[in-house]
């Protein structure tokens, strides 16, 4: 049985794998991503090796939340981006590649709107059924504190 450990990522915080990194501490790593989808693309993990953000501890969480604004911060003014934004995608329909809980922060500057830096984002909204939205609200209020 392959352990929910053995990720790029894992291998990445115990040094087995190189890469350009940005911050550590106790409980959180950043780096440059290797395929950026545009300059100063920049990864947060936290050292949990939990595969979705739905599976990471409080603690981790909240080292990834206590980081995550002064590593935008960061980015931003090394790369002198005009915005950014941040991606982080749960389970392989969601997009994700790597099974270990990763928050993507990627600059954005104003010659390049989106879909010419890497990163293209489709918005096709619906409109919210009263009826249903209200069935849906209830029930995830009700699923809130596991
Ligand atoms: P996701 O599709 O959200 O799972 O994204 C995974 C990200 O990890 C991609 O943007 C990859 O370019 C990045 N990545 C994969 N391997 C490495 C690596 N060895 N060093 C840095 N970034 C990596």
């Amino acid at each position: 049985m392959v352990s929910m450990s053995e990720t790029i990522f894992s291998k990445i915080i115990a040094g087995e794998i190189p890469c350009l990194k940005v911050y550590e501490d106790e409980l959180v790593f950043a780096f440059l991503d290797i395929n950026p989808l545009s300059s100063g693309h920049t990864l947060l993990i936290p050292k949990e090796p939990a595969p979705t953000l739905d599976r990471l501890s409080d603690e981790s969480a909240a080292a990834i939340g206590r980081v995550l604004p002064r590593l935008c911060r960061a980015v931003m003014r090394a790369s002198d981006a005009t915005a950014y934004n941040i991606l982080q995608n749960n389970g392989a329909d969601a997009h994700q590649e790597v099974m270990h809980v990763h928050f993507h922060i990627i600059p954005r500057f104003p010659d390049r709107p989106s879909g010419q830096d890497g990163l293209g984002i489709g918005w096709r909204t619906g409109k919210l059924d009263p009826d249903n939205g209200a069935k849906l609200a209830a029930a995830i209020a009700a699923n809130v504190s596991d």
